[in-house]
């Protein structure tokens, strides 16, 4: 019987002859390998033998694989290993069952030594726009690995975008899932982080790390010169028009930034309030007044509380089924094992979960998820039954894999329950199911069942678009087209068509346009890809003149 670490000795020794076919022998037929650096040079998952064997022929002696070090028990089937390879030093898992690998994850983790290269340039070889926790943690990346950087941010202050949201944000992921690179929050941090100390903690994080970022400045629009090989970014800082000529342009403008608000007869005759979710900051202003919510997401759930608190009566309209988990179980049972008090007290620190996190590749995912849901599902019934009996509709994505591929899918289509379903059951946020909006009149929203709903305010509450779109406002429709969508993986499910990509699409690697990456994802994403992104450039930087 070959465990892991025997496998693992194998598997190099067999690498370094870069014998494919050799290669896929050692996995299962349908085994993966998903490599995220250290061979392909990019963020991929190859599925079966066949497409092992093709991979392996054309990187596998090449990467320099050696020095392999398995970190567990001669017994164990599964654990973490370290390695050398030419580019650098990595880290892996590897999962091996009756002799064959089921799943191998290889990602480099560095550089193989501090290099030393100046540049006369006055422009940064890499411009990241936005400075969010994508931004920010790219900075401090960069930073680390020695790559002339600069961020831009619209906003005065660092934090901004955070505390801008609406007063009664607090984040939904516990704070071990939350950590920046580098700098972990502190030890007696809250739980579940409020928005203002989020925007507060990130302004911190900047000026602590000493991260090179212009406030208060904005890219109105770039376009890449093929000739020289590098952007023409306009940017307006404090009011004055500048241009960079950076080799890399990194878009961190958000999964939420561009408010989607649908398009209704007579939004034009209406009389009162209508704003997008982004926009609303508080519900003291409707006290005692119905306020239609069209939506049934987290935001719509948010916004829908804290109404109900402050004493007006929402109602959300929902058009189509909403995933719906108790925090507690999202915490616990989604991401517990490997992001809670538990899973550190068994050793498992914040890089270690995200290396088995990583370790698993995204078919492989659906069906853990599937598995947990249906568990969850069940357990839950009663609490299922009491909002389908509200006149809620409630899903668990289309194929029953949840919400944690919903998010990798669309990110959209749910809520993580902090308190909404239960005013929901109970009635203080009333539902209106199946239904759209037909129009709006002066002082009402008609709603495609007949009902009027007399109301002064609507929030859309409909989320944002797709991250190209930044790209065609601010770089031009053609790029964006060229270049595709961001996000999803070809799952296929609605709002992520096909074909299967097993990866974030056009995430985090160079995209079809030379120079242009985007980057972006909750704050376990910002903190993760960063390391890769940044290694992928500081790679170009090495070897550029
Ligand atoms: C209401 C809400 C609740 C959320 N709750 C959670 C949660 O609980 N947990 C979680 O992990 N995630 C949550 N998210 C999702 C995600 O973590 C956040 O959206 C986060 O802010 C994304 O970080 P980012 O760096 O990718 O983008 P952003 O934080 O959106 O940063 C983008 C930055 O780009 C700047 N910018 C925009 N245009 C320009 C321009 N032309 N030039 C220069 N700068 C520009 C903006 O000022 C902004 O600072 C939530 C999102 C929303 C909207």
């Amino acid at each position: 019987m070959k465990h892991a670490a025997e496998w693992l000795s194998d598997f190099t020794e067999i690498v370094a002859t870069g014998d494919g076919t050799r290669i896929s022998e050692l996995f299962d037929e349908g085994g993966f390998w998903r490599d995220y650096l250290p061979f392909g040079w990019s963020l991929q998952t190859i599925e079966g033998r066949k497409a092992i064997a093709q991979f392996g022929s054309n990187h596998a002696s090449a990467a320099g694989f050696e020095g392999v070090h398995f970190e567990g028990k001669p017994c164990d089937n599964e654990g973490f290993f370290r390695f050398q390879t030419k580019e650098g030093p990595g880290r892996g898992y590897v999962y091996v069952e009756d002799d064959l690998c089921t799943s191998l994850f290889t990602m480099l983790n560095d550089l193989p030594h501090k290099y030393d290269k100046t540049t006369k340039e006055t422009s940064p070889y890499v411009l990241v726009v936005g400075g969010g926790q994508a931004g920010l943690a790219l900075g401090a990346q960069l930073q680390e690995l020695s790559v002339p950087y600069l961020i831009i941010d619209k906003y005065p202050c660092v934090g901004d975008q955070w505390r801008l949201r609406y007063d009664s944000l607090v984040l939904h992921d516990p704070v071990w899932y939350n950590h920046m690179p580098f700098k972990p929050f502190p030890k007696d941090w809250p739980v579940f982080t409020p928005k203002d100390l989020m925007g507060d903690w990130l302004e911190k994080y900047a000026n602590e790390l000493a991260l090179n970022i212009w406030t208060s400045t904005k890219l109105t629009c770039a376009r890449y010169d093929e000739t020289r090989g590098n952007w023409h970014a306009k940017i307006c800082k404090n009011g004055e028009t500048q241009i960079l000529n950076p080799t890399h342009l990194v878009v961190a403008l958000g999964l939420s930034g561009f408010p989607k608000v649908p398009k209704f007869d007579g939004q034009e005759t209406f009389e009162g309030f209508q704003m997008h979710s982004s926009d609303y900051k508080s519900g003291v202003a409707s006290v005692g007044k119905p306020v239609v919510i069209v939506g049934a997401n987290n935001s719509a759930h948010d916004i829908a509380s804290d109404l109900a608190l402050n004493g007006s009566h929402p109602i959300m309209i929902q058009r189509s089924s909403t995933l719906v988990v108790n925090q507690q179980d999202y915490c616990e049972r989604i991401l517990g094992s490997l992001y809670s008090a538990k899973a550190l007290a068994k050793g498992i620190t914040v890089d270690r979960a995200d290396i088995i996190q990583a370790s698993v590749p995204l078919r492989l995912l659906e069906t853990k998820h599937r598995a947990i849901w249906d568990g969850i599902r069940k357990d839950r019934q009663s609490f299922y039954q009491h909002l389908t009996d509200a006149g809620f509709t409630v899903d668990f994505a289309e194929d029953g894999t949840g919400l944690g591929m919903k998010y990798r899918r669309t990110a959209s289509g749910y809520y993580i329950d902090v308190g909404g379903s239960e005013m929901v059951i109970e009635g203080s946020i009333q539902i209106r199911s199946g239904q759209g909006i037909k129009h709006l009149s002066r002082y009402a929203v008609h709603l495609t069942s007949g009902e009027e709903i007399t109301t002064d305010t609507v929030i859309y509450a409909t989320g944002y678009g797709n991250m190209t779109d930044w790209v065609s406002a601010l770089i031009d429709p053609e790029t964006a087209k060229r270049i595709g969508p961001c996000w999803g993986y070809g799952s296929g499910a609605k709002g992520d068509p096909g074909p299967w990509i097993g990866e974030q699409r056009n995430m985090w690697v160079e995209t079809a346009q030379s120079g242009l990456w985007m980057t972006g994802g909750n704050l376990y994403q910002a903190r993760f890809f960063s390391r890769l992104l940044a290694l992928q450039l500081a790679k170009r930087w090495i070897l550029s003149d």
